[in-house]
């Protein structure tokens, strides 16, 4: 197993290693970025001051916003010329968000995608299609290095040509596949439309991250494609994907937490949660070189949990992030996830896993869902029936009236990288 010493640390171990290096990471922030030394400056906190773990909750958070107003180059804490790398994201929403990497940042990130590689089961003698996005996304890069820093054998595919990914698979007999679960699902669909049965493939584990998916759809894929299906979670502001990743056991993914010290607070008050309370996750980087970061709220909302595992870690699990404060939607009150949906939706057999939240009106006073029919119910299930049924399960657990617009299957665009469910149509004003 790779780095097992590390994957099977004891949380005495995991606690007295994290204090350890949060006091040299507050240190290494303080005296070389300005915007850290002004933080402390203004809570009149000294590193020093950080002597015991209950002492991180003083330190000041980090948000997006502070990485965007230090654009281009970050909360940058080395002199340009010892950065090695720098990712973006992707810019949806703004300015994009620059992270830099040392050579030593590359390098505890190769080991940290490694381990979660290993962890999922994935060994050297597995061979490994990367179908993330390469480039400036952390996706396709992260999962490259850390199958390299394992010894598999890595193709890098990267996203696009569903066909070529197809006949590579096959070719090369891949047993891993790496992609975002909305990739997998559209595969499947793609598999059937060439006319491939999965079992003529090699695959049996599958490395799914970047974005929310409900256990229904793992279901789904694992049955589909005849593997296991594996949730890993980062961001690039974390280095990128290699943060948790969940074991065989698949209750919950494991944080590196020695190179993680991870908090959940109330993203309204900002006040530390105990263990099992739903929050807001926020992540100490604890040896960072290029770029630290400090308390960062990340936005993602989880519940950790710090019981040892049955696969014998010690490691905390987030249990299934269910989606970010700011993908919430308000509906006549009732607070929604578009994952919440996503659960009902594929737990109907009559549907497909294609679905979209469509936003029309300022005032959110109902739902209006787009589902598209699973091709095998398409002409042949009364469709009226079927959006009462959607209607009245969706009503059940949350709520909710919707109005359902049931689709031929395909309608929905697919995508290569993360799905889009929410489409708003709401005049910008
Ligand atoms: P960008 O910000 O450009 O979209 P990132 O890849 O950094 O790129 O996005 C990170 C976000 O993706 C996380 O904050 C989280 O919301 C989401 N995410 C990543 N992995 C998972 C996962 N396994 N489950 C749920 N959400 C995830
Ligand atoms: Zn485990």
């Amino acid at each position: 197993m790779f780095q097992e010493k590390e994957q099977f640390m004891t949380k005495e171990e995991i606690r007295a290693l994290q204090l350890e290096r949060i006091r040299r990471q507050v240190k290494h922030a303080y005296e070389n970025v300005a915007f850290y030394r002004r933080k402390f400056d203004e809570a009149g906190l000294k590193p020093e001051d950080i002597r015991t773990l209950d002492d991180v909750s003083r330190i000041p958070f980090t948000v997006k916003d502070d990485l965007r107003d230090h654009y281009p180059y970050g909360i940058l804490a080395v002199p340009i010329g010892t950065v090695n790398r720098l990712h973006a994201s992707s810019g949806t929403t703004g300015i994009p968000t620059v992270v830099s990497y040392t050579e030593k940042d590359l390098n505890t990130w190769s080991n940290l995608m490694a381990r979660c590689y290993s962890c999922a089961g994935v060994t050297p003698d597995d061979i490994v299609q990367n179908a993330y996005g390469y480039g400036l996304f952390t996706g396709g890069l992260g999962f490259h290095m850390g199958a390299e820093r394992l010894r598999t054998l890595v193709i890098p595919t990267a996203t696009g040509n569903t066909k070529r990914q197809i006949s590579m698979m096959k070719d090369m007999k891949s047993t891993v596949l790496c992609c975002t679960p909305s990739y997998a699902l559209y595969l499947i669909e793609a598999l059937k439309e060439e006319g491939v049965d999965p079992s003529e493939l090699s695959l049996r584990i599958g490395m799914f991250g970047a974005e929310p998916w409900s256990d229904e759809t793992r279901k789904h894929i694992e049955k589909s494609l005849g593997i296991k299906a594996q949730d890993l979670y980062g961001m690039s502001e974390l280095y990128g994907p290699g943060v948790a990743v969940e074991c065989p056991q698949q209750n919950g993914l494991h944080v590196w937490s020695d190179e993680f010290y991870v908090e959940t607070i109330d993203p309204d008050t900002e006040e530390v949660l105990p263990p099992g309370e739903k929050g807001e996750i926020v992540f100490t980087m604890l040896s960072r070189e290029a770029m630290p970061l400090l308390r960062y709220r990340t936005k993602d909302l989880a519940v950790i949990n710090w019981d040892r595992c049955a696969c014998g870690r010690s490691h905390p699990r987030i249990m299934r992030i269910k989606g970010r404060s700011d993908d919430m939607l308000i509906v006549g009150g009732v607070n929604v996830f578009p994952s919440q949906i996503e659960d009902i939706l594929v737990s109907i057999p009559e549907l497909g896993e294609q679905f979209q939240i469509v936003l029309e009106t300022a005032k959110l006073d109902h739902l209006f869902v787009q589902v598209e029919v699973a091709p095998e119910f398409w002409g042949k299930a009364d469709l009226k029936q079927l959006a009462e049924k959607v209607g009245d399960r969706l009503q059940a657990s949350l709520t909710l009236r919707a109005r359902i617009e049931l689709l031929e299957p395909g309608t929905i665009p697919r995508t290569q990288g993360k799905a889009k469910r929410v489409i708003d149509n709401r005049k910008k004003i």
